[in-house]
């Protein structure tokens, strides 16, 4: 019998991902991608001999043990005889020149938070038993939630039961007014360094429980090598992977997905799509506008609640051994503006741990996160203003650096500085936003099915279906979407 054919359209982690689940499915897969080559935000470049890593801080799923580790193996990102970096610590912060570590170790965090807040141990408590009590999350990676029978959310429900008061009491207070309940001043600056402070308290937990499992870390040579791992393991079980491929529009036939249109006019006709591109871009391009979908509408509708995560990346060249300065500290530097965001802190990130990153040198990553007036001053910009403001941008953070770390011209280049037009003109990102949508305390309701009303045979996958995004989440959606197509064709899902 012939084997049902589903193109999918671009090549990140979780377009990937939907295509090696459907092969192992016995699907015909296509993907197209616009890049040159795959990995979408998950990638890294080389300036001047030196690679620029573009992406990973952490993954969550690099402890064996934990829940993500299987499908992270099976899609060849990494396995039991990778070498994983571990995250010993989520941050240092620098703050008038006392050392606070973020350590990712609860007894060494808790011992490190009381150093600061002696007189703050109920909430140092509180904290570290919201970490614990976060352990028990249980991510809905085998199938889609509202694909779920009773059972499965028994099972689940039982295994998230320890969580659940922390989690209705942290979900609706943000970092910074958890924050705000600390009596010392330091503590409560380090909490609110910790992770954005309208974010709620529940990511932080999040992230902290996966932390403190050793859940977290980053695979030997970075976010490229990831990436052509995992591309390498789409075409060894038969995957076809067009790079440099655009879809211009998906093909559309009585409510019925019948295909795509290439960047070229080509007609490719298929018996499923998968966009796994930008949602924004998917509806409004390649769906031309033509489904009115509700629960993105509202999103982007109300961008108060529902705010852009924007940043931009500031890449050095460094010469000099720096291996000896922390992996990530973050210090207050005399305030500067990038668009309307005053930046007071840089936190650059040392890839000298990664010795089969560069020969020579080492990279210093500088991530800032910046508001979303930067998108429309930059696309106002013509190429020269552009070019210049960048080297502006890339030249102030490149002096509060050297002075940081003892650097000398000799010592350092500014090599590139990505911004939100950046991710806007490889990915499609929306508004060059790099993640999806932040998750406020406040924000719209958390996840979406990928399907889209009035349109069959189509799916969306990728980190837009979940808030706030990152690489588990287009990894899972990625499986549920290759679970949805092998159920609706009334196939018992394979996993292997
Ligand atoms: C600086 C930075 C740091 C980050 N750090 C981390 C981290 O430490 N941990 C973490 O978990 N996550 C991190 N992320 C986020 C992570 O990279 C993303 O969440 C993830 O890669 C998104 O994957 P995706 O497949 O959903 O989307 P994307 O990676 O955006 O993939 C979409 C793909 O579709 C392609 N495409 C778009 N339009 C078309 C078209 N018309 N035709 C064909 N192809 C098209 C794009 O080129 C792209 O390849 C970081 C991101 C950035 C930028």
């Amino acid at each position: 019998m012939d084997k049902k054919k589903i193109i999918i359209i671009g090549a990140g982690i979780s377009g990937m991902t939907a295509g090696i689940y459907a092969l192992l499915n016995d699907f015909d897969v296509e993907i197209y991608e616009k890049h040159t080559i795959p990995g979408g935000q998950c990638t890294g470049w080389y300036r001047d001999n030196c690679y620029i890593d573009g992406c990973l801080h952490w993954v969550v799923g690099t402890n064996p043990k934990g829940q993500l580790f299987p499908i992270w193996k099976t899609i060849g990102a990494f396995d039991e005889n990778t070498k994983i970096y571990e995250t010993e610590y989520f941050n240092k912060y620098d703050i008038d020149g006392e050392i606070v570590t973020f350590y990712s170790d609860l007894n060494k965090l808790k011992a490190e938070l009381l150093r600061i807040g002696p007189d703050d141990k109920k909430i140092i408590n509180k904290f570290i038993k919201g970490i614990k009590a976060y352990r028990h999350v249980r991510i809905p990676v085998e199938k889609p939630m509202d694909m779920m029978n009773i059972f499965d959310y028994m099972k689940m429900g039982i295994k998230m039961l320890p969580m659940l008061p922390a989690y209705l009491k942290y979900t609706h207070i943000t970092v910074g007014e958890f924050a705000e309940k600390c009596k010392s001043k330091l503590l409560e600056k380090t909490f609110k360094k910790a992770l954005y402070e309208e974010f709620n308290l529940h990511s932080l937990l999040y992230i902290m429980q996966a932390l403190s499992l050793y859940d977290a870390g980053v695979a030997e040579g970075g976010s490229l090598k990831f990436a052509q791992r995992v591309a390498n393991k789409f075409k060894s079980l038969g995957g076809k992977l067009y790079c440099n491929t655009p879809v211009e529009k998906i093909a559309t036939e009585n409510n019925l997905a019948t295909g795509i249109i290439l960047n070229s006019g080509e007609f490719k006709a298929a018996d499923y799509v998968v966009s796994a591109t930008d949602v924004h871009y998917t509806l409004y391009n390649l769906l031309e506008n033509k489904f009115e979908d509700e629960f993105y509408n509202k999103r982007f509708d109300n961008r108060e609640d529902n705010s852009l995560t924007l940043c931009v990346l500031a890449s050095y060249k460094v010469t000099k051994d720096i291996s000896s300065y922390p992996k990530m500290i973050e210090f207050d530097v005399k305030p500067f503006n990038i668009g309307k965001t005053v930046i007071k802190e840089l936190n650059p990130r040392n890839y000298s741990f990664d010795k089969t990153l560069n020969k020579d040198c080492t990279t210093l990553g500088v991530l800032i996160r910046v508001g979303d007036d930067l998108y429309d001053m930059l696309k106002n910009m013509n190429k020269v203003e552009y070019q210049a403001y960048k080297n502006s941008i890339g030249n102030t953070i490149l002096e509060e650096i050297k002075r940081y770390y003892n650097l000398t011209d000799d010592d350092i280049k500014f090599l590139d500085l990505t911004t939100p037009i950046t991710y806007e003109r490889y990915c499609n990102a929306y508004r060059g936003s790099y993640q999806s949508f932040v998750t406020s305390s406040n924000h719209e309701k958390l996840m979406d099915t990928g399907l889209v009303k009035g349109l069959d045979n189509f799916i969306i996958a990728g980190q837009w279906v979940m808030p706030p995004g990152g690489l588990p989440i287009a990894l899972f959606t990625g499986r549920h979407e290759a679970y949805r197509i092998t159920r609706m064709e009334h196939k018992k899902f394979k996993t292997k």
